[in-house]
């Protein structure tokens, strides 16, 4: 499966700055990691792990 990571220090705890659609603004990822925020992030693929 992919997972959204951030692009910045590849950390999986990135999420929407915002709970809206984003049909009225742009969508923000935001790091909790690092504070990285952006348009932007990055999918990887990983095995999922148990199941
Ligand atoms: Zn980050």
């Amino acid at each position: 499966m992919k997972i959204k990571v951030c692009p910045v220090c590849l950390s999986p705890r990135i999420r929407r700055s915002s709970s809206f659609d984003g049909w009225l603004i742009p969508v923000t990822y935001v790091c909790e990691e690092c504070g990285y925020r952006g348009p932007v992030y990055l999918e990887i693929e990983v095995d999922e792990e148990g199941g």
